[in-house]
Formats: C-alpha cells, structure tokens, sequence
C-alpha cells in the first residue's frame, strides 16, 4: 500500500450521506446497555462502559452472536425500542448522515422471542419521528428475516410485517445468526413482501461465498447486498452485479472484527471499486465493532488511496442507492456542494 495521505476527517463528516447498513439493536452502545440492564433487572456483563467496551470486542462469530443477542433480549418494551432509534439517529447525525436505514431483526424479535411486533414498531417509529424533529435525519426500516430459522419461520414473521405497515418500513432484507446460507428457499417470502411493495435488500457474501450473492439477487430479488465481498472470488458473479447495478453496502471494520477477511490490508475493497462496483458504507454493528460510520470513510480512504472525490462518491453512492424518495435524494445531493 502506497503511502496515504491524512483523513480529511472534517471533509468527510461535511459529505451528505446515508448509512445503509446498521443494525438498530447492534447499534446499542454500552452507556444504554447499563442503563436498559439496569431498567430491566439484568445483571450486566461488566458494571461500568470500559468493562462493557471489553466484552464487546470479540473476533468469532458465535462470539459476536452472544453479544448481540444479550442486548436484543434487553430491548423488552417500546420506550426502549424509541430511545435506541433515537440515540443511534443522533450518532449517526453527528457524522453528517442525512439519512439511515436500520435493519431490524423481526425473525428475531417475531419468531423467537413472541414479542409484540406492532409495539416495537410503534416504539422505533417514535424515536425515527423524535430524532426526525431534532435533527432533520430521515430514517426508513428494513425488517430482517433470518437464515438459521427457515422460510417457514420467515412467512410468520412477515405475517406481522405486512400486517403492521408503515411509511418507514421499506423493505425487507435478509440476516441473522447464520454466517453462511442454508437451502431454504426464501424466495416466496420476498415475492410475499414485494406483492406488499416492500422492497428487497440481503446480506450475503460475508463469510460465504460469490454463489450467495448472485443466489440473493436473483431467487430474492435483492437489490442491494450487505457485505457483498465473497462476491469478489468469482469474476462472473462481480460481472453479474455490475451489470444489474446492485450495490454493496459494505463494513470494513465488521469484516476485520468478525474474521470475514484477515486483516484490515487484506480487504477487498478497493478490488471492488475497481471493478465498477457501486459500494456504500456501512457500521453495521457499531459499538461491538469498535467503529461507527466516518471510521469508515476512514478505512475506505486508506485501503483505495482515495481523494476526496473519492469519498464524495462514496457518499453520493448512498444517498442515490438509499430506498429515499428520489426527490428528496436529487436535494441531498445537491446540498452538499458542487459535485465533483
Ligand atoms: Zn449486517
């Protein structure tokens, strides 16, 4: 790697962008851990923010799941839902985010937990509203199926999706506790969705391979990948996404956290860019990944020796991927300056 030039940190923060793939219960850092823990009852994993800190970092998988199943199972009633949409709102915001589309992992909260899918709608909704008011950051979501549990389990989990409608839900997407796919066909509950009008996003090529993202795209419909990177071990399958124009929302920092790739020089990306993908970046998983999202303008700028055109096009990539109104999208991009 040629020799780097500094962050343009203020820069990158003044870019108009979307975040396209976060987790909102991945999201929870560890000052809102204690207190929820603290609300609920729940003996915390550690008693102050550096002990939380600590035991967020992990570098497995299963690892990871631990962790972010620990804090889905202290998200337990609407006002909690609100107040963790609203605190990553204003996370993100401080970043220069103008918009951000939670993933939020229904199968999860639906399937295997019974909970009350239209109160935690509502209570996400109002922290989406809330941080809307304050801030002017716009907020859509995208409630997760999950491959461990199986399409029949999907289809009951998007019977309180399409039952439960809302301006904010957009699509559905396609993630959870499984780091490679299984077989089930998932296909029919993306058709089930989009009949709804929801759209279609998946996670795929994390840790698996180029098949399970052309396997997204084309039985799911996807149209954009969270991850995307296996897809850069088959040259047919990069031809595939160029061609049909599907972006990656792409986690350096996850990629790295969750041994996805090896090390942070070994990341694909500016292979990606390369080859003609679109990518966006994402956090995903932020405080359990030790990043958040100018972090990872921050990798970009280094692993692609980027100029600042270069992150506006990162930028502008995610606003003009995001599921935002195309009017509202035209807006953001022409505020943020002359483009280059
Ligand atoms: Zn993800």
């Amino acid at each position: 790697m040629s020799q780097v030039a500094p962050f343009p940190a203020e820069f990158a923060r003044n870019l108009p962008k979307a975040e396209l793939h976060v987790h909102l219960e991945g999201s929870v850092g560890p000052g809102t851990l204690l207190a929820l823990a603290d609300k609920h009852g729940v003996v915390p994993p550690a008693f102050d923010e550096d002990g939380i800190e600590d035991w967020f970092r992990t570098d497995s998988f299963p690892g990871f799941l631990e962790r972010y199943f620990f804090v889905c199972r202290l998200l337990r009633d609407p006002d909690d839902f609100r107040r963790v949409a609203y605190d990553y709102l204003a996370t993100a915001h401080d970043q220069g985010a103008v918009h951000v589309e939670f993933h939020v992992s229904s199968s999860y909260h639906i399937v295997e937990q019974g909970a009350d899918w239209s109160s935690i709608l509502a209570g996400i909704v109002a922290g989406c509203d809330d941080a809307q008011d304050a801030y002017g950051v716009s907020s859509l979501l995208i409630p997760d199926l999950s491959p461990h549990l199986g399409a029949e389990a999907g289809h009951r989990a998007l019977d309180f999706v399409l039952t439960n409608l809302h301006d904010r839900v957009v699509a559905i997407g396609m993630g959870g506790p499984s780091d490679t796919w299984r077989t089930d066909d998932y296909g029919a509950c993306f058709d089930r969705a989009r009949a709804s009008g929801l759209r279609a996003v998946s996670h795929a090529g994390e840790h698996g391979s180029a098949w399970e993202v052309r396997h997204a795209i084309e039985d799911f419909g996807a149209e954009r990948i969270q991850h995307g990177i296996g897809a850069m071990q088959d040259p047919d399958v990069v031809r595939f996404i160029v061609d049909e124009g599907i972006a990656c929302d792409v986690c350096p920092a996850s990629n790295v956290a969750l041994a996805a790739v090896s090390s942070m020089r070994e990341h694909p990306l500016a292979d990606m860019l390369d080859a003609g993908i679109t990518v966006t970046l994402g956090s995903d998983d932020p405080p359990l990944m030790s990043t958040n999202l100018l972090a990872e303008y921050e990798h970009a700028w280094t692993l692609a020796s980027l100029d600042e055109s270069g992150l506006r096009e990162l930028a502008d990539n995610s606003l003009v991927e995001s599921f935002a109104p195309v009017a509202q999208v035209e807006q953001w991009l022409t505020s943020g300056g002359s483009r280059s």
